[in-house]
């Protein structure tokens, strides 16, 4: 499983990353530290939910009442 990097757009394995940084629930992949540091100054540009992965740790099931 690959991830874009919101910054330069390129592919990196999960396990490959610089940095993955958490914005909202969403896991951004950072190739390096140029990116990171392109990505903290410009969050608004970069953090979009649809370039990262969502975090799994948040989990919210509704749970519903039949009886
Ligand atoms: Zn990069």
């Amino acid at each position: 499983m690959s991830y874009k990097d919101p910054v330069c757009g390129k592919r990196i394995n999960r396990g490959k990353a610089h940095m993955i940084i958490e914005i909202e629930g969403v896991n951004y992949f950072l190739c390096c530290p140029r990116c990171q540091t392109e990505f903290e100054h410009n969050l608004k540009l970069y953090a979009r939910p649809e370039l990262g992965e969502k975090a799994r740790k948040i989990q919210h099931y509704p749970v519903k009442q039949h009886n």
